[in-house]
């Protein structure tokens, strides 16, 4: 593999490589360019070359460039798949569910084009004419995990891109080109102008060199970042002394609230799918059920059942529901943290140990809450169950997270999952659903310590353009 910078195949400047990892395997699926901070200079240098050009591009012609774009995810969507189950250990249900947003995701920027929309603001000047006039930023610099590779990557360059911007994407090291090189792949043969999107890669462990370049140079005009609240942190403590507006989608520890007038069937189904689809890898999973009493023995055992019957293994098995880890790391996080939890007095109802690079579903009752299973993101295809009494009580143990991402609520009650929704400590709340849902025009982002700022093709205006006040003054 190479990297992507200024229209051309490159290999990082110092000529070093790390390899790309199949997480069930443990094969090397190809040597990658390990970039360092002249890298990423070389990037932004050539995306502040190349934004003139884009910006005055006509609207038509760069809406043009993502329906082809669209159509070429289209054509490849077998590869695409394939090589996101071979870097981050996708199974086929998940896989097919990325290869569908971002084709919709790429149709819907294409419309992103023309959508930098102004205004004419009445001025108390005579004869004068007050405009509000959007604006492309500039560069932007876009940081993206692994775990949704592809989805998270298309979301961080193409509202971006289609609004005039030009952009440097850093993939994470686990999925280089899944969540990465793809794009410049699919637009370069879609006909992006060289310059427009870069992409930079690195070893692990070397992340930060990159992204102290992308926060503090001063081409780079905003940036957004999807990862774990510590990095997001980092970054954004960093992004403050320069000054530099962020997008930051964070971690959650989201609710799944079942109500006692809930059918329990379809709670046991919606669980499962909420905590362990990608194997708990998703910032959207479950990881804290509160159920009901009056249902909560009926639903736990059902749901233990199910949990402990769940297929693991090799994620290209068409069977396989949970599949492996991303790497040793993370597998040894859930593990410890499982174990601490069960130390303290957690009693652990299916699944609870790894097997080989796989973690089998779990579900743990009882977690005390001063455990990191409890207070943190933990992931990996684990989620903990409470017994509560009343949905009052359910609200208050779910607000107390520092996390805001995403929420469930089922109940038989529509109109007290609306009023649930109204007082969650939550970005997106999905009543009679679980936590995980995504469409590409809808605002996703968090509160709290899940992030700031709204991905989604129509919020993303506020977030990569900026507004000018023009006056043609009166004579
Ligand atoms: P995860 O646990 O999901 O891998 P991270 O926050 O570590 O979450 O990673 C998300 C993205 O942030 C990846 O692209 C990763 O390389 C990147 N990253 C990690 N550390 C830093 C850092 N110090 N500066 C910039 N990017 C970073």
């Amino acid at each position: 593999m190479k990297q992507f910078i200024g229209g051309r195949w490159v290999a990082a400047g110092g000529g070093r490589e790390f390899d790309d990892l199949d997480p069930w395997s443990g094969a090397v699926l190809d040597r990658v360019p390990a970039g360092d901070a002249h890298d990423a200079r070389l990037a932004i240098e050539a995306a502040h070359a190349a934004f003139a050009g884009w910006k005055n591009t006509a609207p038509g012609v760069r809406q043009e460039i993502f329906l082809r774009a669209a159509d070429i995810l289209r054509r490849r969507r077998d590869e695409v798949m394939s090589w996101l189950a071979a870097e981050t250990g996708c199974g086929y249900a998940f896989g097919s569910i990325q290869l569908d947003f971002v084709i919709s995701l790429l149709r819907q920027a294409s419309g992103a084009a023309y959508a930098a929309i102004g205004q004419v603001i009445p001025s108390d000047e005579p004869d004068a004419f007050a405009m509000a006039l959007r604006h492309p930023v500039g560069v932007v610099a876009a940081i993206a995990p692994w775990n949704a590779a592809l989805v998270l990557s298309c979301r961080a360059v193409a509202a971006p891109l289609a609004l005039g911007n030009t952009v440097v994407l850093k993939p994470s090291e686990e999925s280089p080109w899944a969540g990465g090189l793809v794009w410049a792949e699919i637009f370069t043969e879609a006909g992006l102008p060289p310059g427009v999107l870069n992409v930079v890669t690195h070893a692990r462990g070397e992340a930060g060199v990159i992204g102290q370049e992308l926060v503090a140079h001063p081409w780079v005009r905003r940036l957004n970042f999807t990862g774990s609240t510590v990095t997001g942190r980092r970054l954004a403590e960093a992004a403050g002394r320069h000054l530099k507006r962020m997008v930051l989608e964070l971690g959650g520890q989201n609710p799944l609230i079942i109500l006692a007038d809930a059918d329990v069937d379809y709670a046991v189904d919606a669980a499962a799918y909420g905590s362990f689809l990608h194997q708990g890898q998703i910032c959207m999973c479950a990881r804290r059920i509160f159920v009901e009493r009056p249902i909560a023995a009926r639903f736990l055992e059902q749901f233990a059942a199910k949990t402990a019957a769940l297929p693991y293994g090799d994620p290209k098995d068409s069977a396989t529901v949970v599949g492996p880890l991303i790497n040793d790391y993370a597998l040894r996080t859930v593990e410890r943290r499982v174990g601490e939890a069960v130390a303290s007095g957690a009693r652990v109802l299916a699944g609870g140990s790894a097997r080989g690079p796989c973690y089998p579903a779990t579900l743990v009752v009882d977690v005390p809450p001063s455990c990191e299973l409890a207070r943190l993101e933990t992931f990996g295809p684990v989620v903990m169950a409470d017994i509560v009494d009343g949905p009052e009580e359910a609200l208050q143990l779910a607000n107390q997270s520092h996390y805001g991402l995403t929420a469930g609520v089922l109940t038989g009650d529509p109109e007290r999952g609306l009023a649930l929704a109204n007082r969650l400590e939550a970005g997106i709340v999905h009543v009679n659903d679980q936590p995980i849902r995504d469409e590409p025009q809808m605002p996703f982002g968090g509160v709290k310590d899940s992030g700031w700022g709204r991905f989604g093709v129509g919020f993303a205006m506020e977030e990569f353009t900026e507004m000018r006040w023009v006056t043609l003054a009166g004579q």
